[in-house]
Parts: structure tokens; sequence; C-alpha cells
């Protein structure tokens, strides 16, 4: 048995190869870059307006307008001191504009145009390179792309990114009682549902599962299907079979496909039969079967796992720390996290604290973390990471 923070460093401290691949623009949302990125040229790349109004050559209060500029003209205009042209924002400024005017402090009688205020020298005018300056460094390696990263690469031109691969997973779950949703069940057998906890948990990080396979609980199934499972997969994740009951073979049956365990057991609730295994450069987690036990695993050991493998900086979810609502004494008598709701910077312990009972996940949004016998008081500060 381990104890939290050390599962954590174990996941943390392995070794990886991280693997670098090339993806279009539109499909490197929550990739992390493999490579440097410079700016290829100013941006902006020319002096442009930042309202629609009228550039103006010289610092006066009345011009004469001698002509208009819309954004994408590539048109020279040349104004003299005393003129003003009509200009939309985003419009290359022509070359001897000292000002740009926005056009709700204007006013136009025939050709001549009155400004309500006297302009001020380089005002509304974005300047060439003023975000980005040629060959100034944009990102480094390992910037997770979010879509104002997406907006910029697109900015600087770029088609395609070359960015970390992201592991390939594959789920099994485990249990003579499981039934798949929509299919006829007997007395005794229950819906099968981790695995849609799994695979959402997944999606809402940007990873999708490659193979989903259901296992009975027996010996050699569980190893073939291990076998199957680690031939297409990065991280194989399986749910239940774990424990120590007699028709649990989850455990050996990784031993007998070569899978080296790197630790099985965390003093922590819920979760405790947890398990993490290495097989050359494949990982394996053995969750627990019971519903909030496994998706509670998830958040907190497999994402930072599937976060370093995927070449971000920092993996997992943040901690933060917030009030709780009320007071809370951990009577588990082990580290435990807590389906939590967060709301208005505050933290309400659910109802419905165990393994088995994934409603109170469902309706909450956070898990919060109390030590053993900790007592909080109303008011303390309390660790919650957010889930959804
Ligand atoms: P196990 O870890 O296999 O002993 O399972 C612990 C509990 O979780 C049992 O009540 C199982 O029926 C339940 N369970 C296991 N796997 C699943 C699953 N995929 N979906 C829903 N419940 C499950
Ligand atoms: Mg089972």
């Amino acid at each position: 048995m381990v104890t939290i923070e050390e599962a954590l460093h174990i996941i943390e401290d392995q070794k990886i190869i991280l693997k670098s691949e090339t993806k279009p623009l539109e499909e490197s949302l929550g990739y992390a870059l493999a490579t440097n990125t410079a700016s290829p040229f100013d941006v902006p790349e020319f002096d442009n307006s930042a309202m629609d109004g009228y550039a103006l050559c010289g610092l006066y209060q009345g011009y004469q307008l001698v002509g208009e500029v819309a954004a994408g003209d590539s048109k020279e205009i040349l104004m003299n001191d005393g003129e003003a042209v009509r200009i939309f924002t985003g419009a290359k400024v022509p070359q001897n504009t000292s000002a740009v005017m926005m056009q709700e402090k204007t006013s136009v009688k025939e050709n001549t145009l009155f400004l309500d205020e006297m302009p001020k020298a380089g005002q509304n005018i974005r300047k060439k390179g003023g975000q980005l300056e040629e060959g100034q460094e944009v990102f480094i390696e390992g910037h997770i792309l979010n879509p104002p990263s997406l907006a910029l690469m697109g900015s600087l031109g770029l088609e395609n990114l070359k960015v970390f691969s992201k592991p390939r997973v594959n789920i099994i779950t485990t249990g003579n009682e499981l039934v798949k949703p929509g299919q006829p069940k007997t007395e005794g057998q229950i819906y099968e549902s981790n695995s849609y906890a799994i695979s959402g948990a997944l999606q809402q990080f940007g990873f999708e599962h490659h193979q989903k396979t259901q296992i009975q609980d027996d010996f050699e199934a569980t190893k073939a299907g291990i076998k199957t499972a680690l031939e297409s997969c990065d991280i194989l994740i399986i749910s239940g079979g774990i424990s120590v009951g007699d028709y649990d073979f989850v455990k050996q049956s990784l031993e007998e496909n070569g899978v080296n365990e790197l630790f099985y057991k965390v003093f922590q609730k819920p979760g405790k039969p947890l398990y993490f295994g290495r097989k050359g450069n494949q990982f394996v987690f053995a969750l627990p079967g019971n519903p909030a036990s496994s998706l509670t695993c998830f958040y907190v050991y497999v994402l930072p796992l599937l976060q370093k493998l995927s070449g971000y900086p920092k993996a997992g979810l943040t901690t933060y720390q917030f009030p709780i609502k009320h007071a809370y004494e951990n009577r588990f008598g082990r580290p435990s996290f807590l389906k939590a709701a967060v709301f208005d910077g505050k933290v309400e312990i659910l109802d419905g604290q165990g393994s088995s009972m994934i409603q109170s996940m469902a309706k909450g949004n956070a898990l919060a973390f109390i030590d053993k016998e900790e007592k909080l008081e109303e008011g303390d500060l309390i660790k919650c990471k957010l889930i959804s």
C-alpha cells in the first residue's frame, strides 16, 4: 500500500518517450506544441486602423475628404496635409496618416470632414509589429493549444502544427454481472456504466478511446483480453476485478502478460484497490469497479499520466482552496476525496459519499480532499479539484 503522494510521484517520475506528429490547425486544440514557434513576420504586418472612421493627414479639426480605403484594399492613397480619407477597421492606413478619428466623433458636410475634438497623434492606429515582431518567440515547446493559440497560429499563416501525439487508450471492463445499457438483464445483473464515465472523462480532456472491451470474470478470458488490448494502446484502463475477491483476476492476468506492478493499493477513500503498472512504454491502470472509485481514480491518477504522455509541462487537475460551507469531519479513517459542489466560491460536501454512489458525483462538480481524521469548521479552507 502506498500513500496518495507516493502514488502520484510514481506516476510523475515515469520516464517516457514523447512522440510528435503534424496536425492541421483545426484539429490541434488541446495538443501541446512539439517545437518553439517564432513569428514569421511582423503582426500586424502593416499599420492599420483600429476603428471605422477617418484617416487624417496632420492634426486639425477640419479636413478635405479625398477617398476611401476598406479592409483588404491594397491601393496606396496619397494624402496631403489637411486631407482625410474614409477608412474602416483593419484597413491599411495611408502612408502619411497622422491619426484615425472614430466616425462617431465626426460629421461630414459635402466633402468636408469636421471633428468633434482635436485628434491625437497616432490615435487609433494599430502599428506594424505592435503585437509581435518578425522572429519574436510566440510559444515555447509544450505550450498547450487553446482556442486563442489556434487563432494566433492561424494569423501567422500556419496551416499545420508539429504537436506531441496523444496516447492511445483502450478500456476493459470486467464483471459477470455487467450488461450493456439497452440490453435485457436478469436478476443479479446490473448495467455496465463505468466505461461511459471513463470514455466521457477522456473526451472531457481531449482524449478518446480506441477500443472498449467487456470481459467476464474468468482468468483465461481476462488474460486474453488484456493481451489483445495491449496490442493497440499506450494506456490501458481496466475497470473492476482488481480487488481481493475470488473473481478478481486482473492483477494475476497483468502479471502473466508481463506488466510490472508499480503500485497496488493506495491509502485513500474511495479507490483503495488501485493498481498501476508498466510494460515497456505501455501503462496500465486497473481501477476499482465501484463507479465513484473508478472515476475518482481517473481524475486523480489517470489524467496526469494522459497529459504527461501528451507533452503537457504540468499534468493533472489544478488544486484550489475554497472555504467549506459547513463543518465536516473525516470519519472514514483514510485520506478521502469527497464528492462536492463548489458554488459561489464555497464548497458543499454532498450526501452519498459511498464508493458505489455516482449520483452525488454527477450532481456535484468537484472532488474535495480531506486528510485522515481531519476536522473542518465552517469557513475553513478545503482543497478541491474541479471536475466539471
Ligand atoms: P469489483 O471491483 O469488480 O469488485 O466491482 C466492485 C463493484 O463495482 C461491484 O458492485 C460491481 O458490480 C461494480 N462494478 C464493477 N464494474 C462496473 C462497471 N463497469 N459498471 C458499473 N458497475 C461496476
Ligand atoms: Mg468485479
